[in-house]
């Protein structure tokens, strides 16, 4: 991937600010939501919910990974086998039919 810009985030849960992100974002439309996904998971979530966020719901033992996969989407993937687990802003809804 390869950058372009730097964008100054702040980040929200239920209106009270949980962190900033400061981070050179990729040129494409995957490849940003790859990182703001993987740099809210790690840097801004991690630090609130041990243990990480989202959980990998087949091992059980470690956080997901926000990586670009099948049909050009950022998915959540198992580091272990690379399992796609859902598109990220999908987790918890239903597999398209
Ligand atoms: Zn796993």
């Amino acid at each position: 991937m390869t950058t372009n810009s730097v964008e100054k985030l702040r980040v929200y849960i239920d209106d009270r600010i949980i962190g900033k992100l400061d981070m050179p974002l990729a040129s494409d439309e995957t490849g940003v939501v790859v990182d703001l996904a993987d740099r809210l998971s790690e840097h801004t979530l991690d630090e609130l919910i041990w243990g990480g966020w989202p959980i990998c719901p087949v091992h059980h033992t470690h956080p997901l990974v926000a990586m670009p996969g099948t049909g050009s989407r950022a998915w959540w993937q198992c580091p272990k086998d690379r399992t796609e687990v859902a598109a990220v802003g999908q987790l918890g809804l239903p597999p398209p039919a």
